[in-house]
């Protein structure tokens, strides 16, 4: 048993307990999210020791040698003395100003703040409500609309933010926010080369402000974006994507369901990941951005690696949320 000791308090950590576990049990208010490593919200500093690698995987170089880890990834191989960083620094206000059901699942969600905040569209935040509870949320528009943060949040049933953002939350409402993370985004330099897109339900979030801003600098190599969902509720600015596909030569869109009773017309049947890979021989040289259920994530991942995209050409975000 070892222990952490934060600000006053000093809490054992057992064997097999995460810091954010052994502080949790101690009713030491920990900001977090997704208690995997992906969303960053618990971010804490050791004060004096170097923290395990393993807690220390996907944030910032400058921030891990200022001894900055994950408390939901960090086993602590000795006695650690941790703080929260300092939260001024990192979170922003802002209001919701408007509220749009886009499908019967899913609501755009826009969020109008002051402060210096940059972004690219594609990247995430972690959202808090009043009360702490946090979840992450990637951006779907960009940043060339002044100081305003589109989100698209799918309702799961019984979950907390979701149920509520959907329910309860209304224009007025002042939320805080983290600084933008991830790599899920735009890159300008190589316009011609092949993109391809999957997204499942809101996973079309980041995708499609993406693709904003792809045509908005002038890519001119094809992309395509497959967005899937089991039945149709799941899919959503379907007239938009079809508007762009007429307007841009070099953009196609395939919707897709994938239930077993999946007759709607109108629709690829099958799985968006499955369509979209079938559909190309290779993707050496293409750039590759997999959102949404992080099955569909991991298997697209193997599947895109196997076809020939490198490593590098992959971007992808797991819209991971808690086990309960
Ligand atoms: C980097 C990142 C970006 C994200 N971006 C977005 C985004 O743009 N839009 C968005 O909507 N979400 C996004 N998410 C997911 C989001 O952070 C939340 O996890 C999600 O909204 C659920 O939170 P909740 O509080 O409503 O659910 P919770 O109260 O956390 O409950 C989730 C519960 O639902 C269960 N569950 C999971 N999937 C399903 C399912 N398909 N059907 C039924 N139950 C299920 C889980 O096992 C868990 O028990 C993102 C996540 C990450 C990590």
């Amino acid at each position: 048993m070892l222990n952490i000791t934060c600000g006053e308090s000093n809490v054992a950590c057992l064997a097999n307990e995460t810091v954010l576990d052994a502080l949790l049990k101690a009713n030491i208010p920990i900001p977090y999210g997704c208690r995997q490593g992906v969303c960053q919200s618990c971010l804490m500093r050791s004060l004096d020791v170097t923290p395990p690698v393993a807690a220390q995987i996907g944030i910032k170089d400058t921030l891990q040698k200022q001894n900055y880890f994950l408390a939901c990834c960090c086993h602590p191989e000795q006695d650690m003395t941790v703080s929260l960083p300092d939260q001024q620094d990192t979170w922003f206000e802002a209001s919701v100003i408007q509220k749009q059901q886009l499908s019967p699942e899913i609501i755009r969600l826009t969020l109008q703040y002051n402060a210096e905040l940059s972004f690219f569209a594609g990247q995430f935040v972690n959202l808090q409500r009043l009360d702490g509870l946090t979840r992450s949320y990637s951006i779907a528009n960009s940043s060339r609309h002044e100081k305003i943060l589109e989100f698209h949040i799918r309702r799961l049933p019984n979950g907390q933010f979701s149920s509520w953002a959907h329910d309860e939350l209304q224009p007025g409402t002042t939320l805080t926010l983290t600084e933008a993370r991830g790599s899920c985004h735009y890159l300008p330099g190589r316009a011609q080369q092949p993109l391809l897109l999957i997204g499942t339900g809101s996973g079309l979030a980041p995708l499609y402000g993406i693709i904003h801003d792809a045509l908005a600098q002038g890519h001119a190599g094809s992309i395509h974006l497959y967005h899937g969902s089991r039945n149709s509720e799941g899919l959503y600015l379907i007239d938009e994507m079809q508007e762009l596909a007429k307007q841009y030569a070099n953009f196609n869109y395939t919707a897709s369901v994938s239930g077993a009773c999946a007759t709607e017309t109108g629709f690829a049947q099958g799985r968006a990941h499955e369509l979209a890979l079938n559909a190309v021989q290779s993707l050496k040289g293409w750039r590759v951005y997999l959102c949404g259920h992080p099955e569909m994530v991991n298997q697209s991942k193997r599947m895109a690696y196997i076809k020939g995209a490198s490593l590098g050409d992959i971007y992808a975000d797991a819209f991971l949320t808690l086990p309960h």
